[in-house]
């Protein structure tokens, strides 16, 4: 293999040419074992005439050209020729059309037998590196886009979804009354991944098409593109940085804090003030070039002034004074620093050289770094909060949020944290060291965090943050709300898998790849968050809705069934009870509609009735904002054993206070049904996964 690879690539070295022809590419499949038509080159007519007669008709000749990449555009493509007459006006009318273009010749090849047209193609990915891509071809790719991805290299399991998340995908099972061979398609998908990650050299690569068969698939066309990797390349995304885990970020027993300060309306302030006010239980020293005392502790002017051990330092003097402070802490044996100041990478090249400054003193005294430019580490179940923002008080809860933006963090936190529980909210700025991959593999060990939120503006470890990920799905739910959706700078590129192989495209099937549950925006992540760290899960797709209002019951019920789950079938025995308890002008349905004049003791009751059947797995109740305080009284008390509810609350802005007790109850409200049975939904199908 590396013996042709390396004759393949000189040649094309030699000749300055990144793109590999029609027949070089061919050799390469079939010594990967991918198969593909028989390939041969003829620099004249007769030679064209001869190799088709030694082929056998009929043939197909095509144009040679490495400056010609799509070949039928102009007329390079001349199908079915039955003899050798037609060859020699094919061969001519090839020559002609492309009398422009450096020309080697035509490829004459046998003309295989239609099978439905498939693309397999391979694109880099700045974070994710190789990407894979299948699809159906013609309308379905050029029009339709039906195309998946994975990040290579990919599991038998992986290759199975990514042909099952087509929406085309029947036309596999049933193509002319046949099923294609999908055993084949599957290891022609796997040894196109091996050859591409045997080979960095593949910067993208397309087959298209293949044609798939009831029996065998065989790539007709393919095209490379050659790049030279970088050195280290494959090293950087799996670099595992010192195997010692992050727990001393998390739980430290003592803290020095470099520019903790006694002036409020300073972050040194800030920062100082909710490490005493959250009642940080280990060891503070304040570090200040002036102040005696801050905030009535006693401080010290320098670092080396501290006589014992320190476990983590938090650092906020300004950004020119930073590498210094850090190089002492280091010096001090401190081997995990909070970096909250910034004026770094965010602000140009410079300040990148800073960073990498960083790095270095991290790595030569062994020590790990958060920031800089970040707003520090909280964990209520070691009352250590580092935000810049004041924090007013923390219930110690079960989730666990990771955040690159240190304000975003600290602004959420201010209103969120009256519904929510965090156990763990770690901002990690411009990641120098520490990045979203290594915080999220310390929450997959937190027995405290139950589930996790992550809100990413880019990922910086690729692969590893795909495997990472999806040990910890298989564990606990992982959202993730990436920003920057959009594609920005379109960059020219040339194979069709590169075209389709959009930012955002890869970012999605990359979350998914992992088992990660992609959220749309704020309110989606924090509305599943909620769920998910108030709730158990469903363990069927039965709901029992209960409404003040027919309408919103039908829009639950609507909701149910366009998610994949379903109003619950009341049995015999439910709807004995419900009578009992329904008024005489409602109808015993699922959804159960009381009307306007519902209230907490009918609701109560009816939930009880739904506990008791076995046909229903979970709660929607759609509530009237004016009484939510009765029925926060009510609901309360019920034990709901292991069935989930959600409530739907109209208007419930204008309640805060009752919706905040309600949470606070465990029971999440949202303002809509249909966005209380997407999370229901998204609860479900996570629980049901492999
Ligand atoms: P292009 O460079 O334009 O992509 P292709 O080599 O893919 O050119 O040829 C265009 C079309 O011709 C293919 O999509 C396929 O349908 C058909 N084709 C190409 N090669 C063969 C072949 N050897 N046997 C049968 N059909 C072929
Ligand atoms: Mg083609």
């Amino acid at each position: 293999m590396n013996v042709l690879w390396n004759e393949v690539i000189s040649r094309a070295e030699s000749e300055e040419r990144t793109y590999l022809m029609e027949h070089e590419c061919k050799e390469l499949l079939l010594r990967a074992g991918i198969p593909t038509n028989s390939t041969l080159v003829a620099q004249s007519v007769d030679e064209a005439v001869k190799l088709s007669d030694k082929i056998g008709y009929p043939v197909v000749l095509k144009v040679l050209s490495p400056e010609v990449v799509h070949k039928s555009d102009r007329g390079g493509v001349k199908l079915n020729l039955k003899n050798a007459s037609e060859v020699e006006l094919a061969y001519k009318e090839i020559i002609s059309a492309f009398a422009d273009k450096k020309l080697i010749g035509v490829t004459v090849q046998e003309m295989v037998k239609p099978g439905l047209e498939a693309i397999v193609g391979v694109s880099r990915d700045p974070a994710f590196g190789p990407v894979l891509m299948f699809g159906l071809g013609g309308v379905f790719v050029e029009v339709l886009k039906d195309v998946s991805f994975k990040i290579l290299p990919v599991t038998e399991a992986d290759i199975e979804e990514m042909i099952k998340e087509l929406r085309g995908y029947k036309l596999l099972q049933e193509y002319r009354g046949e099923a294609v061979d999908i055993p084949a398609l599957k290891e022609l998908l796997l040894k196109v991944s091996d050859m591409v990650m045997e080979n960095p050299e593949i910067s993208e690569l397309d087959l298209n098409p293949v044609f798939l068969y009831p029996k065998g698939a065989m790539a007709v066309d393919a095209r490379i593109f050659l790049r030279k990797p970088e050195t280290g390349e494959s090293l950087q995304t799996y670099r595992k940085k010192d195997e010692s885990s992050l727990q001393k970020l998390f739980y430290p027993g003592s803290i020095a804090v470099l520019g903790a300060s006694d002036t409020p309306g300073k972050l040194g302030w800030n920062v100082f003030h909710n490490l005493l006010y959250h009642r940080f239980a280990g060891k503070l020293y304040p570090v200040n070039i002036k102040a005696k005392t801050v905030q009535g502790v006693p401080a010290v002017s320098s670092i080396e002034e501290i006589k014992e051990p320190v476990d983590a330092a938090i650092i906020l003097v300004p950004a020119a004074q930073t590498v210094q402070a850090f190089e002492e802490c280091c010096r001090k044996g401190i081997k995990m620093i909070i970096i909250e100041s910034a004026g770094f990478a965010e602000t140009g090249e410079s300040g990148k050289g800073v960073e990498k400054e960083l790095r270095q003193l991290a790595e030569k005294y062994n020590c790990r770094f958060v920031g800089p430019n970040c707003s520090g580490i909280i964990n209520t179940h070691h009352n250590v909060v580092q935000s810049i923002g004041v924090v007013g008080d923390l219930r110690k809860g079960n989730i666990g949020l990771v955040a690159q933006a240190g304000v975003y963090a600290a602004g959420m936190l201010w209103g969120v944290r009256h519904i929510m529980d965090f156990a763990v909210v770690a901002t990690i700025g411009n990641k120098a060291d520490i990045n979203e991959t290594d915080i999220l593999e310390y929450l997959g060990e937190d027995d405290h965090v139950k589930v996790i939120c992550m809100y990413l503006e880019d990922v910086k470890t690729g692969r590893r943050f795909i495997d990472v990920a999806r040990r910890i799905t298989a564990e606990k739910p992982v959202i993730v709300l990436k920003s920057g959706r959009t594609e920005a700078g379109k960059k020219a590129v040339s194979s069709h898998t590169a075209s389709l192989a959009g930012n955002d495209i890869i970012y999605d099937a990359a979350l998914r790849q992992a088992g990660i549950i992609r959220a749309t925006d704020n309110d989606h992540m924090f509305g599943l968050a909620r769920a998910f760290s108030k709730q158990p899960l469903p363990l069927g797709d039965g709901v029992m809705v209960i409404s003040y209002t027919g309408s919103l019951g039908v829009a639950a019920a609507d909701a149910l069934s366009l998610n994949g789950m379903r109003p619950a079938d009341l049995d015999a025995e439910t709807r004995q009870y419900l009578e009992q308890i329904l008024p005489p002008y409602v109808g015993c349905n699922n959804p159960v509609d009381y009307t306007f004049d519902m209230n907490a003791e009918q609701v109560r009751k009816t939930i009880e009735i739904g506990l008791r059947s076995k046909e229903i797995s979970s709660f929607i109740v759609i509530l009237q904002a004016e009484i939510l305080d009765t029925y926060v009284k009510e609901l309360k008390e019920i034990d709901f054993g292991n069935k989930p509810i959600l409530s739907c609350v109209p208007c419930k802005e204008f309640a805060m206070e009752e919706v905040i007790a309600l949470e606070q109850a465990g029971i999440p409200v949202y303002s809509t049904p249909e966005e209380a049975v997407r999370v229901l939904a998204t609860m479900y199908r996570y629980g049901m996964r492999k």
